[in-house]
């Protein structure tokens, strides 16, 4: 019988459990007794849980012993407070500088009764008196609910915990009192102080604490459930006061040395948030001087370090926005085009550049590729970016690319910005600082196919005289190319002239084929799958080049639907008079044959070409 392996650690996992080896037998500090309930903790209890933004939580040790959350309520409590009220409303209220005094300090501004930051235990207080609730018992069940969503399921209040403070809290009660004295509680204090108490004895474990920081780190969105804890341009403000205040009065050495916002409590815990990365949660009761635990510090500074997390250093991350750059002289759109047309894109396609954009587009990512246009921009008659790669983009970038945009408008360039409705942050956007008709315009093609062939029909109408696009006689057509004047003359007789009006279906999809399709004037578009909304344009032809090749010469059914997208006049040979040439005519049946396969080989070219653009990883 095989042996079977054994399962395998994350080598995240390890780096987290020698931390708990490391420091498991560091028994420095005390559990805090000011409450008596909380003395009763087990003192080596001791766990670690790091939350990855796509929701995955690394556990290890004690990481689902619930503890009370304490003064870790903060934070998130100021944030419910600021969706209520608004940065300025808070800042009537409670200041955001750090105070340097304890964390039951009696710390009031000095005019103004005004606590100086939302993490010391007055501004905290005056901070759950501003949470919106018609009666006490409705304001702490919207901070449950306001927690629910941070953690992804509802957490329970430590009833002994809280009576043990209720029983002691003298000194909360006085701020509460002296709160009410300067107005900065407008009502009676004591129930307000009450549901300070209850929120700091709500029950959470690591776990818990790593997903309500990976919220947080996830501007405001649990990276579990989806669902949205605070408004977005919230968590900056909540994040800001954790890392100027959160760490009791070693705030200032813990950024120096970690550097990254943080916040903890004494019951234990740690939490802390790498914004844009992920959310830690760290739990073990011993406290140091300052009432951080001794543990918790430790392993936050030491993976800090292992990892790079200082927030004032990153790492330089070469990360590209980048995907591929191309001009039409090298690619060009789904239509196939007659040999005058395909060299004029030859001749003069530099001037059509596509920016195709991959990621998650920053201000950082972002201006390479505005450089990047902008030294193009002399030569440009045509810029496309596409975002058909692009999984977000911040406002600001969308305004560097707006700007950009208004500015190569001016200046006679088409822009287009192709599968730019997949990030709605374009669209609004765009509309924003451009006004709704230019970003009308520069949004008015969704695929990037789409756009391409609108800026190479633009190109081709500047550069190609007018007859050199108009079909004047059979030799112009590909079908033709090689026939000396008689065999064209036996090619002539065969044709038989078709107008089709703007909209009409010429062949449909999966019908028999009878006929090939010389294009004589306008457009015809290929169309595939279900009609309606669902229909794909995957190919167009110009005059000049044949369509329905495929069917024609291995009798199987048509491959798409043809539809005359402007007026369409088509020379048509029927597959039963190509066929009888084979016995008449040979060489011209030859010919013409090989003029098929070379055109079908075109196609064939075209759309390796266009697989590649398509699946083309960077
Ligand atoms: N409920 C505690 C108090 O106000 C919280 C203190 C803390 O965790 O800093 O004393």
């Amino acid at each position: 019988m095989a042996k079977s392996r054994p399962p395998f650690a994350s080598p995240i996992t390890r780096i987290l459990e020698s931390l708990l080896d490391r420091y498991r037998d560091c028994r420095e500090g005390d559990v805090a007794s000011y409450i008596p309930e909380l003395a009763k903790v087990d003192p080596d209890t001791f766990g670690i849980c790091v939350a990855t933004l796509d929701g995955h939580v690394y556990e290890v040790g004690d990481s689902r012993r619930r503890f009370t959350v304490q003064s870790i309520s903060k934070p998130f409590v100021y944030g419910l407070s600021l969706d209520d009220h608004g940065v300025d409303g808070m800042a009537r209220k409670v200041g955001v500088e750090p105070s340097g005094d304890a964390f039951n300090a009696i710390s009031l501004g000095e005019e103004d009764g005004r606590p100086l930051n939302p993490m010391i235990n007055a501004g905290a207080i005056a901070t759950t008196g501003q949470v919106l609730a018609g009666d006490p018992a409705t304001r702490l069940a919207r901070i449950l609910e306001m927690f629910r969503r941070y953690a992804g399921h509802p957490l329970e209040i430590d009833a002994a915990v809280y009576q043990s403070e209720a029983r002691t809290g003298h000194r909360n009660r006085a701020i509460g009192h002296l709160l009410r004295n300067y107005d900065v509680l407008t009502d009676d204090p004591t129930p307000v102080v009450d549901v300070y108490f209850r929120q700091c004895s709500i029950l959470v474990d690591c776990h818990d604490l790593a997903l309500m920081a990976a919220t947080l780190a996830n501007q405001g969105r649990n990276p579990v459930t989806k669902e949205r804890a605070i408004r977005a341009e919230h968590v900056e403000s909540v994040l800001s006061v954790m890392a100027s205040c959160g760490m009791y009065d070693s705030s200032g050495g813990w950024i120096h040395d970690v550097g990254m916002p943080a916040k903890s409590g004494v019951g234990g815990g740690v939490l802390a948030v790498l914004p844009g990365q992920f959310g830690i949660g760290i739990f073990s009761p011993r406290l140091d001087q300052k009432g951080n635990s001794v543990r918790a510090v430790r392993v936050c500074a030491d993976l800090s370090e292992a990892w790079e997390l200082h927030q004032f250093n990153p790492p330089y991350c070469p990360q590209t926005s980048r995907r591929h750059v191309h001009t039409s002289a090298e690619k060009h759109s789904s239509r196939s085009r007659h040999a005058r047309e395909a060299a004029c894109l030859r001749d003069h396609g530099d001037a059509i550049r596509v920016f195709e954009v991959q990621g998650s587009l920053s201000l950082a990512t972002t201006e390479p590729i505005v450089r990047e246009v902008l030294s193009a921009a002399s030569d440009l008659r045509s810029l496309i970016v596409d975002f058909q790669h692009a999984t977000a983009i911040n406002v600001s970038s969308v305004a560097l690319l707006a700007d950009l945009a208004s500015q190569l408008r001016d200046m006679g360039i088409c822009v287009l910005f192709t599968h730019a409705s997949r990030l709605p942050e374009i669209p609004r956007v765009v509309a924003d600082r451009l006004g709704p008709v230019a970003a009308a315009d520069i949004l008015r093609h969704q695929s990037l196919d789409a756009g391409l062939e609108s800026c190479e029909n633009d190109l081709i109408s500047a550069f190609l005289p007018d007859q050199d696009r108009r079909i004047l006689d059979v030799s112009d057509y590909e079908l033709a190319a090689g026939l000396s004047d008689t065999e064209r003359a036996v090619l002539t007789s065969l044709l038989i002239t078709r107008r089709y009006g703007r909209g009409e279906s010429i062949v449909r999809e999966g019908d028999e084929a009878h006929a090939l399709f010389l294009i004589a004037s306008g457009v015809v578009g290929a169309w595939t799958g279900p009609g309606g909304e669902s229909a794909r344009r995957t190919a167009s032809f110009s005059p000049g080049t044949m369509v329905g090749g495929m069917a024609f010469i291995d009798g199987g059914p048509r491959s798409a639907t043809l539809v005359a997208d402007d007026d369409v006049e088509c020379a048509v040979l029927q597959r039963g008079d190509f066929e009888r040439l084979e016995s008449t005519h040979p060489v011209v049946y030859a010919k013409i044959l090989r003029n098929i396969a070379i055109s079908l080989a075109a196609k064939l070219r075209l759309a390796s070409a266009h697989l590649d653009l398509v699946t083309r990883r960077r």
